[in-house]
């Protein structure tokens, strides 16, 4: 357990509110919010612009390492109702990246290992330094093994493809909900079906389904958890001292 700084590590299915909750968990405690989704989805548009193969694991990584990527908490002008303000090589591809096209191929690129690999290393550093909400799919058991809390965010198919159709909608992208729901379904399975790192429950998780919960009712949840936890380990810290 990390007892210099303090992780949380989520994981779980789309859309199943990773992305909203763990910015307001990490806004209201302090935390930095890294959504590494958003480190695949790059990688997708950088390779589908750059006309590469989604198989070519070599160009991918190249691509990876040869641009500049950013990541950081939007600015006042940029609140647009992003989480987090994304830029490559400066230019900001925070929309670009939630296309329901980057989203039916980034699949394919998550599962290739070296991309994994690359990506991983850049999530690790970053957590390293600094209290994080890390959310993700592999979070919970690869990147932070050793995160002081982890979770596991879920809800139900069809709440879950409400969702996502309504916030495609709200960004002017008119799909049919059936379309997300088929691709959400595609998703899961190739996330949770993969070879290398898929999608899981670890034994230590805490599993909260938000199918019938309020966005700040499982923030509440998640941030008193915490609370009690960093009073414990600072009571530890006194006794032990
Ligand atoms: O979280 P989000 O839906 O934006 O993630 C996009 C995709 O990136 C996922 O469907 C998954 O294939 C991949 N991903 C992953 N490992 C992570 C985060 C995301 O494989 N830690």
């Amino acid at each position: 357990m990390s007892s210099s700084h303090f992780e949380i590590a989520i994981d779980g299915p789309v859309a199943a509110g990773k992305g909203t909750i763990s910015r307001l968990v990490a806004d209201q405690l302090g935390f930095l919010y890294v959504d590494t989704g958003a480190m695949y989805r790059v990688a997708t548009l950088m390779a589908i612009e750059a006309g590469t193969d989604l198989a070519n694991e070599d160009a991918i990584v190249r691509l990876i390492r040869s641009g500049f990527i950013e990541m950081r908490n939007p600015t006042e002008y940029e609140k647009d109702g992003r989480l987090t303000t994304v830029l490559v090589d400066k230019k900001d591809v925070s929309w670009a990246i939630r296309t329901e096209k980057i989203s039916s191929k980034v699949s394919l690129v998550a599962r290739l290992p070296r991309v994994r690999q690359v990506l991983v290393e850049k999530q690790q550093i970053i957590a390293r330094a600094q209290d994080v909400v890390m959310e993700g799919r592999d979070i919970t058991y690869r990147v932070l093994p050793d995160a002081n809390l982890k979770i596991y965010l879920t809800g139900s198919d069809v709440v879950r493809a409400k969702r996502r159709h309504l916030q495609s909608l709200q960004h002017g992208e008119y799909v049919t909900y059936e379309e997300v729901f088929k691709e959400l379904k595609i998703r899961d399975h190739n996330d949770m079906e993969r070879v290398n790192d898929p999608l899981r429950i670890v034994d230590d998780a805490w599993v909260i389904d938000t199918s019938d919960l309020k966005i700040g009712q499982v923030v509440e949840l998640i941030v008193n958890k915490v609370r009690v936890m960093q009073s414990v380990q600072g009571s530890q810290a006194t006794v032990n001292h």
